[in-house]
């Protein structure tokens, strides 16, 4: 790990001054975790972690800092998987671990507004008190939090039914880098009143400013499904599989697909059996939700699917949570092998199979000790490309893939956003029009540069 750079004892009076001593945390036993992310491959230093329990201490924060020109990384859960959420260049950790806490749900609106270090379980859980759902869930959700998921745009199991963070999200509380709070909770369903602030902050990765509140969009709490594990013998297959259940299966609420290799890893994990014993070459876990017995209607959308050579349906709570726990663990499985390289891809519908088949060899070529894993997010053309059997620093594997990406005209960041880890390919993909369009933004928001400044751009 690297040196801790010291906190000036200016800012740290000052600092303490806004958030009180027990808040601002430099012993470095205490910060260490908060320097080092999820995967174990990117590591820092930090000389505090800082606590601000609402959006005025956050400002007191950021303009304090500004002021003595000491930079910000905002952390929420520290699940993110890009690099993005700890100290690499020696900043200070801003936590919104006291920021958690959700409002009342507008029992007729659907809306929710919850503190920007609640976690995303705990919305599913207040959604569902009150006879909605929130759209957005993935295997983090007891960890990864509403600020988090904000700022990197989160996706997940279910974006093929309800869309990413950004189409739950309504409006956002934060502090810019200037250190002004902007209020946009208030936004409503139908409002053009310019531009839409708190859109430009969902997926801008603690570079414009710190989210301390948002308000979510729910949906409807739909009570039956059913959940199938399709085998293929190809990614194309596949592919044209989700393309036909996308369009008859009007309940779809997930389309999750792995190799076999990654089926056997996780069966082994989990000591248990492979969801289709033995692994076809992919399996696809396809879900869905409504009203009534949901078994029928998922059995009639599969039947008219060619390719499929083995099935097993799951149509009660138990055997459903069993298939769950094979993709879920997916993530957790892989880093038993040490830190991997996360690379988090997506493609358009006719190149995402071809995409698939070739990229294993394009690794092997630069790295033919490096083993590739192969999951996600099927129905919304977004791949996982993990890599282990590689140094954490070696970015030849990397170079590969988002290469590859950009020759399929895909994008190099699916949902776990830029970081610290692929700032050379966003440029790439973007082009130097929008880059500097991002830059003028950054320059607005934040002028002193200090929110997550080597994050992104
Ligand atoms: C097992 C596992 C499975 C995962 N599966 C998925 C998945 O299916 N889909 C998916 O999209 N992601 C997934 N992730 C990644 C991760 O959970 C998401 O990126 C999540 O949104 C990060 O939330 P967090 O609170 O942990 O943020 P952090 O990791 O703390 O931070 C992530 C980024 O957001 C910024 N940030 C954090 N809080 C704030 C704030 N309040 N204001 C401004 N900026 C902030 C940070 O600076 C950083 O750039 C997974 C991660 C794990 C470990």
């Amino acid at each position: 790990m690297p040196e801790a750079p010291a906190l000036d004892p200016r800012l740290a009076r000052a600092l303490v001054e806004v958030v009180g001593a027990d808040h601002l945390l430099t012993d470095p036993d205490v910060t260490a975790g908060a320097a080092v992310d999820w995967t174990g491959r990117f590591r820092g230093a930090t000389p505090a972690v800082v606590r601000p329990g609402s959006a005025a201490e956050v400002a007191g924060v950021v303009q304090r800092c500004a002021a003595e020109g000491v930079a910000l990384v905002p952390q929420g859960g520290n699940t993110g998987l890009v690099g993005g959420s700890v100290p690499l260049a020696g900043e200070v950790v801003l936590s919104s671990a006291r920021l958690a806490g959700v409002g009342d749900v507008d029992p007729d609106g659907g809306r929710i507004t919850a503190g920007a270090g609640t976690s995303i379980a705990a919305v599913q859980a207040a959604a569902a008190e009150a006879g909605w759902a929130y759209g957005v869930d993935w295997a983090a959700r007891d960890t990864a939090t509403v600020g988090g998921s904000v700022a990197t745009d989160a996706g997940g199991l279910h974006v093929v039914a309800h869309g990413s963070t950004r189409a739950q999200l309504l409006g956002v509380e934060a502090v810019l880098g200037t250190g002004e709070v902007l209020d946009d909770l208030g936004r409503l369903e139908k409002d053009a009143t310019g531009y839409d602030l708190s859109g430009l902050l969902c997926g801008s990765e603690g570079t414009l400013g710190v989210v301390t509140a948002a308000r979510l969009r729910l949906v409807p709490a739909l009570p039956d499904r059913a959940l199938a594990a399709l085998g293929f013998g190809s990614w194309a297959d596949a592919v044209t599989a989700v393309g036909l259940l996308r369009r008859g299966l009007p309940g779809l609420e997930a389309a999750e697909a792995h190799g076999a290799a990654e089926a056997a890893l996780v069966a082994g994990h989990l000591g248990a059996s492979p969801a289709l014993d033995p692994p076809p070459a992919v399996t696809l876990l396809v879900g869905c939700a409504g009203h009534g017995d949901q078994v029928d209607a998922l059995a009639a959308a599969v039947d008219g699917l060619a390719g499929v050579t083995g099935a097993a349906v799951a149509d009660d709570g138990a055997r459903r949570a069993a298939l769950w726990r094979h993709r879920e663990s997916m993530t957790e499985a892989i880093s038993t092998l040490g830190s991997p390289h996360k690379m988090d891809v997506s493609l358009p519908a006719d190149a995402l199979a071809g995409f698939a088949e070739e990229v294993p060899a394009r690794i092997a070529a630069v790295a033919p000790e490096a083993r590739t894993w192969l999951f996600g997010h099927l129905g919304d053309g977004n791949l996982h490309v993990n890599v282990t059997g590689v140094a954490p620093d070696d970015a030849a594997v990397d170079d590969a893939v988002l290469g590859l990406v950009l020759e399929r005209r895909g994008s190099i960041s699916a949902e776990h956003g830029v970081g610290t880890a692929k700032r050379r390919w966003a440029a790439e993909q973007r082009g130097p029009t929008a880059m500097a369009a991002m830059a003028a933004i950054k320059a607005a928001l934040d002028p002193a540069g200090i929110l997550n400044p080597a994050v992104l751009l």
